[in-house]
């Protein structure tokens, strides 16, 4: 019997796990905090597909295309857009409820730079637990055996193959071997100071995989949510708000993205965000404004109801006030490279959901498309493994090495705050070479610096310190401004993004 170890218990690592067992390996799932810790749960927006007569997976595959500015691997879209819709078929017949409308039809929701409404949601904007809890029930029913609070501490590497891992459980390492493993542990959004991400999302399979030779990529193309609550502690409010017709306004009550971009609210999300951002520096800092208080407190509260009960916990009132909003660390486009079935660089591993680059993002990820790939990959790399395919290690791209630093010294001690203060300031939503050379100077000290971790937190620093210099060394090597990788030192860029948005009127 096949013996597979699947690092992590998002939608990603729980739907491989599902689709092995139930063709018959013997798979072990360990994930370092509970069962639903993971970015997964909090999803609210919901999951695209092309399920609806007026809409197609060719459509659905333009927007892809498009939101990634001409970076995406066509072929990866491909497989993405059309399995997507059988996938969240199987979603249902796991029993995830997905909202219907008062005619019983599936409802669907509107999200930026998608062509048609195809936005499949349950719970309101509860889609992800809805997913997760469905995921964790199959998964047990089919025989996984879950190990919760246990750590991938490292690859196992012995002749150039993936042959187990090192874990770390109550203090204690220990060795597991087995045919294969896959990392499905989910981005590295704890990388910057403001991110939506929970406290477990640090990058440790991306680091892992550096670690251990595999090829990573695209690692300087990150996405910054736009609208995230600038007051307490980071919340998501999603993009589906504003396909509800939420404005974004600045102080003097003006819809300024509509300077940016035609499309104004449902602009691609890094146009919104430097749109934010820079309306952000005219202000002195001060967060823009969201005001949904058209869409009425009935339909908010019907459609948004975590974001409504959170809200509320804040003592805000969206219904009759608009709430201030900031841009924050979101996505993770780069990661491990794959083929279309989730094999990496080193035979035995494969890698599945936000921790891999699979070429359907691009530069940028258009919304909604993250949970998709998860569920789409997933069932590919368990076919790849079930059919005793991972033995030889398919030619992926590269990224080059980090770059030296420069002569710069770093003087600061190393904090984890430190270091997200720094990848915030210096490899954020705008960047420039200098920035970034300070960055990597940095970065570089304080990996050489770290002693060989002992615990989970100090395995988690390690990681995203080499997470970190591999996106800075990424950013820096890539002098051109594309999608979400914006230079402030391309002088051309924010010219180029006007008349591309005038082009696309
Ligand atoms: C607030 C929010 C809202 C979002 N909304 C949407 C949306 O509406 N639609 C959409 O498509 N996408 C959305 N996304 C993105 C999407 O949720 C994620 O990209 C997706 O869920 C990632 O799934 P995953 O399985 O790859 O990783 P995750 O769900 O993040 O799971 C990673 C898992 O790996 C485990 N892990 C990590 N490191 C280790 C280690 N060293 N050892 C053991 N286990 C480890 C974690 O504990 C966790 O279980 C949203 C993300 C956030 C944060």
């Amino acid at each position: 019997m096949t013996g597979v170890i699947v690092v992590g218990s998002g939608v990603a690592g729980l739907a491989t796990a599902l689709h092995l067992a139930r063709g018959g390996a013997d798979v072990q799932l360990v994930t370092k905090a509970g069962m639903a810790d993971g970015s997964t749960r909090h999803a609210q927006g919901g999951i695209a597909a092309a399920l609806f007569p007026d809409d197609s997976v060719e459509s659905h595959a333009a927007d892809t295309l498009a939101a990634g500015a001409g970076l995406c691997d066509p072929a990866a879209v491909d497989v993405l857009v059309s399995e997507g819709p059988a996938r969240v078929r199987e979603l249902m017949d796991l029993g995830v409820a997905f909202d219907r409308d008062a005619s019983g039809a599936l409802a669907r929701g509107l999200e930026a730079a998608h062509a048609h409404p195809r936005i499949l949601h349950a719970g309101g904007d509860a889609t992800g637990l809805a997913i997760e809890i469905a995921l964790i029930a199959a998964a047990l029913e089919a025989g996984v055996r879950l190990r919760e609070r246990t750590l991938l501490a490292e690859l196992l590497v012995e002749d150039g193959r993936v042959a187990g891992v090192e874990l770390l459980a109550d203090g204690r390492r220990e060795v597991l071997r087995a045919d294969a493993v896959v990392l499905a542990t989910g981005g590295a959004g704890r990388l910057w100071a403001r991110t939506t991400n929970p406290d477990v999302v640090t990058g440790d399979g991306i680091a892992a995989a550096l670690r251990a030779g595999a090829a990573v990529v695209d690692l300087e193309f990150a996405q910054f949510h736009p609208t995230v609550l600038a007051e307490g502690a980071p919340f998501l409010v999603s993009e589906a708000v504003r396909g509800e017709g939420a404005d974004l306004i600045d102080l003097d009550g003006r819809r300024f993205v509509l300077d940016d971009h035609p499309d104004g609210e449902l602009a691609p999300r890094d146009v919104v965000a430097r749109s934010i951002a820079r309306r952000m520096a005219e202000q002195g800092g001060r967060p823009v404004l969201l005001d949904a208080t058209r869409i009425g407190r009935r339909r908010l509260e019907a459609r948004f109801p975590t974001i409504a009960r959170a809200l509320a916990g804040r003592g805000l009132d969206w219904a009759a006030h608009p709430i201030p909003v900031a841009p924050a660390a979101h996505y993770l486009m780069g990661g491990i490279a794959t083929d279309l079935d989730g094999r990496t660089s080193l035979a035995g591993l494969l890698a599945v959901g936000e921790c891999a680059r699979t070429g359907v993002h691009g530069a940028n990820r258009l919304a909604s498309n993250s949970l998709l790939e998860g569920a789409v990959f997933a069932a590919r790399a368990a076919a790849a493994i079930l059919a005793g395919e991972v033995d030889a290690a398919p030619a992926l791209p590269s990224a080059p090495g980090p770059e030296s630093p420069s002569a710069l010294a770093a003087v600061q001690t190393f904090s984890r705050a430190a270091l997200q203060r720094l990848m915030w300031d210096h490899v954020g939503l705008l960047r420039d070479g200098a920035g970034l050379a300070h960055a990597v100077a940095v970065l570089a000290a304080w990996q050489d610096a770290l002693p060989r971790p002992q615990t989970v937190a100090a395995h988690e620093d390690a990681g995203l310190v080499r997470v970190a210099l591999a996106a800075a060394s990424a950013a820096l090597a890539r002098p051109g401004s594309v999608g979400s990788h914006f230079r402030t030192d391309d002088a051309s860029a924010h010219a180029r993004e006007l008349v591309s948005a005038g082009a696309a009127c």
